[in-house]
């Protein structure tokens, strides 16, 4: 596998203006759902701190909430194009209006079979709230509720975003600069 040198990182949205945009959501979200019976599941890993500030932001006292796991990026910028599942919901989502928070929406593969997935078990509703709606190399159509920032292209790290694992924790999101391209 090509080894990929990060020459640098360009900031593109500060953890203010998440904050800022992460709380318009969790009130829209909070009128949306507000007689739903709401159920925030968060795509693991990427949507960890994005997941854990919106859901403070919702106010539902009954809302529930899960986790799942599908891979579908090795340890490079390219999609295989494959989406396996590495761990499924634990809550039986039967009849719950089911809000799915990842972190970004590229390709648009992993959100179309996680929505699938998600009806085959029951979900009366599944919607998506993503943080970085990114446009450019969408090849499946997703409708996407809630986002915080469409992007058009780039690499981008940060706030739950990795590449090879790595940069998950910055608390902003910022583009990858590659030396070797
Ligand atoms: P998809 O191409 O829409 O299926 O996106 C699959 C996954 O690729 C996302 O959930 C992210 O984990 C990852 N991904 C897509 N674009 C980026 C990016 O710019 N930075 C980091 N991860 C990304
Ligand atoms: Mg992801």
């Amino acid at each position: 596998m090509e080894e990929l040198q990060v020459k640098e990182l360009k900031p593109v949205f500060t953890h203010e203006q998440l904050q800022e945009r992460v709380q318009a959501l969790g009130k829209e979200i909070s009128a949306d759902y507000h007689d739903k019976k709401l159920c925030c599941v968060c795509i693991l890993k990427g949507a960890i701190p994005f997941f854990s500030d919106l859901i403070r932001a919702i106010d539902h006292p009954q809302m529930v909430i899960d986790t799942l796991r599908a891979s579908s990026y090795g340890n490079t910028d390219h999609s295989s194009g494959k989406v396996n599942f590495i761990k499924d919901v634990e809550l039986d989502v039967t009849g719950l209006d089911v809000l799915l928070v990842e972190d970004v929406v590229d390709t648009g593969l992993t959100m179309h079979e996680i929505v699938r997935h998600m009806y085959a078990k029951g979900a009366r509703s599944v919607k998506i709230a993503v943080c970085i709606d990114k446009k450019e190399r969408r090849q499946v159509e997703v409708d996407i509720a809630y986002h915080a920032f469409t992007l058009e292209d780039g690499f981008i790290v940060g706030y739950g975003l990795d590449l090879g694992e790595h940069y998950r924790q910055l608390d902003g999101i910022f583009e990858v600069v590659l030396a070797n391209r």
